[in-house]
């Protein structure tokens, strides 16, 4: 089994479900009493928000390096940005490090374009939402059509993850504000919805939603199991 690099922290609250995916997805695998090999090199989430809000990019690029190094001199065989948004500097970390990376977007649109979907919604931070680091991506590597909530809407998304979610604050009135923004963007034409941001699954499962979600946590945390496990057989 391969070691699986994880820059967590970003926010511990979703690192701990990429944790707890990763070793439920190699049990379910592998049984017994076999667990994942990982190392997670987690941050101080406080000191990337200042970051990300002051737009100081190139710092915020030189932790995630620093980040992936270590993990690369501590043994990774592969590494993975546990948040949506931190993908921003994927390509600055994947050319630093001589292990790979893989891409959260990447993993995310496979499963869309497996259950043949052309056009989905797209929940996340401001910044996921709105540049074209992710969006962009989706749309030439993999050809999907994004859509992103109204610009209200996609306040509501942001302010939601920053004041709640990354503090482990799940509230019922919070859930109700994503169910309608879903259900507006799936009359604008959403086959299926994007969890885009890594804490959002603790808010809203599939039976929130008449359309397919992708939990980019989920999807992310397997796609790193099966790169580790790849050349293992079933039961050894
Ligand atoms: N975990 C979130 C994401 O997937 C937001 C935290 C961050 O800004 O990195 O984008």
């Amino acid at each position: 089994m391969k070691t699986i690099g994880m820059i967590g922290g970003m926010s511990w609250e979703s690192s701990l479900e990429y944790y707890r995916i990763v070793n439920e997805t190699v049990k379910a695998r592998l049984g017994g009493l076999h667990s994942a090999q990982t190392l997670m090199y987690s941050v101080d989430f406080a000191e990337i928000e200042v970051l990300q809000s002051e737009a100081r990019w190139d710092e915020a690029t030189a932790m995630m390096i620093d980040a992936a190094r270590r993990l690369e001199r501590g043994g990774a065989d592969l590494i993975i940005i546990c948040t949506n948004t931190m993908h921003k500097m994927a390509d600055a970390v994947q050319a630093a490090v001589n292990i790979p990376l893989l891409h959260i977007a990447d993993a995310t649109a496979a499963q869309i374009q497996r259950q043949g979907l052309a056009t989905v919604g797209l929940l996340g931070t401001r910044y996921t939402m709105e540049q074209d680091f992710y969006r962009g991506r989706l749309e030439q590597r993999h050809r999907l059509r994004v859509l992103v909530p109204g610009a209200d809407d996609r306040a509501t998304v942001n302010r939601i993850i920053y004041d709640e979610l990354v503090l482990g604050d799940i509230r019922v009135e919070s859930k109700a504000a994503y169910v309608r923004i879903m259900e507006r963007l799936i009359a604008d034409g959403a086959q299926g919805i994007i969890l885009g941001c890594t804490e959002i699954g603790l808010l809203i499962q599939q039976q929130d939603c008449a359309v397919p979600v992708f939990d980019t946590t989920t999807i992310h945390a397997v796609a790193a199991v099966e790169a580790a496990l790849a050349t293992i057989t079933e039961g050894s």
